[in-house]
């Protein structure tokens, strides 16, 4: 039986186009707490080391109740 993988999704910085960038790995291939996860940018095609815990890019706020 095979079991469906979490699938973690995460903003980066391209640290080559400036751009953030979102990324997708499963829980099974998440580095150790506190290491960087080498993933290949879907930007520019070059390695970055990237940490998926830690989401990059904008904060959004909570939406206040306009009324
Ligand atoms: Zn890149």
């Amino acid at each position: 039986m095979v079991m469906a993988e979490m699938r973690i999704n995460f903003l980066f910085k391209c640290p080559h186009l400036g751009l953030l960038v979102q990324g997708s790995v499963t829980e099974s291939v998440l580095p150790p707490e506190g290491l960087f996860l080498p993933y290949e940018c879907p930007a520019c095609g070059t390695i970055h080391f990237v940490d998926p815990r830690k989401s990059e890019g904008p904060q959004i706020p909570p939406q206040p109740n306009s009324g």
